[in-house]
């Protein structure tokens, strides 16, 4: 037995405002620490007890441990100067309507587990339908992950071509089904194309051209008559429109034209370009998209509506529930059907009431809020790209697309451009990746963080002259 008092519900207010403090804390603080975590692997393993309490333990012990035993083993996703990858960043508002969120754990998987998660669901993602200037066609869905919505659009693929048989036969005896993308993608494609049961094989790279790498259409259309010759089966294609490497961008019209001829879906991958399509200056790089028939964008990817949460707009809901909703009894609505049960158009059936996050941070911005900080990062980054562009120490490799630009170290290798990175993530007070363009290494850049200024992003530079 424990004499220990194990936390109620009426310690609720006092740990929650001890953790909003905590929070707000860490915010005001976190300049002060190395953006990229300093630890060695295994140390922070070697710190935890490696069996589980039998007895409760103090609340107040699991808090400190947070600060001795966690935090050296953070990277600060939320930091200024984190120019990594993309950004998963998170805002004030969304922050505090996850607590919220979490209060309520609701499941928002029909919507008779909780109205209001449905119908927010769907006013909010038409405000961003709206914000983006997609057509009044799109429908939106939130599923956790990009990752979640281009597997959705993939087995919607699959499905649409085997005339819906494929969740009952299964694909053993079917033709190979064919998928076409660049290689520009992001390896959640690849994913999806496992998963979906249709193979690497199957996955088709279509040439890219120009200084986008867009997926060359006509090379897309000659690939799809020779699988047609072959006996393939065409499924779909998938564009991407600011790829994770170095922003590509397909020709979506261009490409929509030829998926449209031969009958195709054509899915498009914007999960972070997709953020700057809020700013109509933007739009034309990914003009055609209003032709496609599905978009994912993450708006923690950008606008600050923080993980977990990733928007899926498509055309047909009709296509997408006939190939993901399954209904038990259990699950049977009386009288409710009619409305939207969410859980039929994802995958997982449990899901969070992530609409709040959105409805917070787009009332707490408005639109004009969130266009000024992307307009804002698209701006400092050109101008960083042009410092170095004049600086004869440094190479463009590749010019900004948005926000993200790659560059080089003159006249050093690719072991030196490694080299390089590594330095300035060791030493703390940036944050950077590499990527492989034409086959050479480049450092990788992009600005995005909520609270990120135009003296971070030209600090940036003064930390690479001075490790260079
Ligand atoms: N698509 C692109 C272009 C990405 O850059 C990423 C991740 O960085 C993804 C998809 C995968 O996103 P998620 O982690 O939400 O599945």
């Amino acid at each position: 037995m424990t004499d220990r008092h194990e936390p109620t519900w009426d310690d609720l207010a006092h740990w929650g405002r001890r953790a909003a403090e905590w929070g707000a804390d860490y915010h005001r603080t976190i300049r002060e620490r190395p953006v990229r975590s300093q630890v060695s692997p295994g140390e922070i393993a070697a710190s935890l007890p490696e069996a589980p309490p039998e007895e409760a333990e103090d609340m107040e012990t699991i808090f400190s441990d947070v600060d001795r035993l966690v935090m050296p083993g953070i990277t600060h996703w939320q930091h200024p100067n984190f120019f990594a990858y993309f950004c998963s960043n998170a805002s004030p508002p969304s922050v505090v309507a996850d607590y919220m969120i979490a209060n309520l754990a609701v499941q928002c998987m029909i919507w008779q587990t909780s109205p209001a998660g449905t119908e927010l669901e769907t006013r909010v993602l038409d405000w961003l339908r709206q914000a983006l200037e997609l057509p009044t066609a799109f429908h939106g869905v939130i599923h956790g992950s990009a990752s979640e919505a281009t597997l959705a659009a993939v087995l919607t693929m699959r499905e649409r071509t085997l005339e819906w048989q494929g969740n009952q036969a299964g694909l053993p005896g079917q033709k190979p089904l064919r998928i076409y993308a660049t290689a520009e993608v992001h390896t959640s494609i690849d994913r999806a194309i496992w998963v979906a049961g249709i193979g690497q094989d199957n996955l088709v790279r279509i040439p890219t051209m120009g200084q986008l790498r867009s997926m060359n259409p006509s090379a897309l259309d000659d690939a799809i008559k020779s699988d047609l010759a072959a006996g393939q089966l065409p499924a779909g294609v998938i564009s991407c429109v600011g790829g994770t490497s170095m922003g590509a961008s397909d020709d979506v019209g261009g490409i929509a034209r030829v998926a449209r001829k031969h009958g195709l879906y054509l899915h498009v991958d914007a999960a972070w370009a997709g953020n700057a399509m809020i700013c109509p200056e933007f739009r034309h790089l990914w003009a055609g998209t209003e032709e496609a028939d599905s978009v994912v964008f993450n708006p923690y990817k950008w606008i600050g509506g923080q993980f977990d949460g990733s928007v899926h707009f498509v055309r047909s809901p009709e296509d997408l529930t006939r190939t993901l909703a399954i209904k038990p009894v259990y699950l049977k609505t009386h009288g409710a059907d009619g409305f939207i049960n969410y859980s039929e158009w994802s995958i997982p059936l449990g899901r969070r009431f992530r609409a709040l996050k959105l409805w917070f941070l787009i009332r707490a911005y408005g639109l004009e809020g969130l266009r000024r900080r992307i307009r804002n990062h698209v701006a400092w980054s050109e101008e960083l790209a042009g410092r170095l562009r004049d600086d004869s120490r440094f190479e463009i490799v590749t010019e900004p697309i948005l926000s993200l630009f790659t560059f080089r170290l003159v006249g050093k290798d690719d072991a030196d451009q490694l080299n390089f990175v590594n330095r300035l993530n060791d030493d703390g007070r940036i944050y950077v990746t590499q990527t492989q363009v034409d086959d050479r290494t480049a450092i990788r850049f992009q600005v995005g963080q909520f609270g990120t200024t135009r003296e971070d992003v030209m600090a940036a530079y003064d930390v690479m002259v001075e490790l260079a």
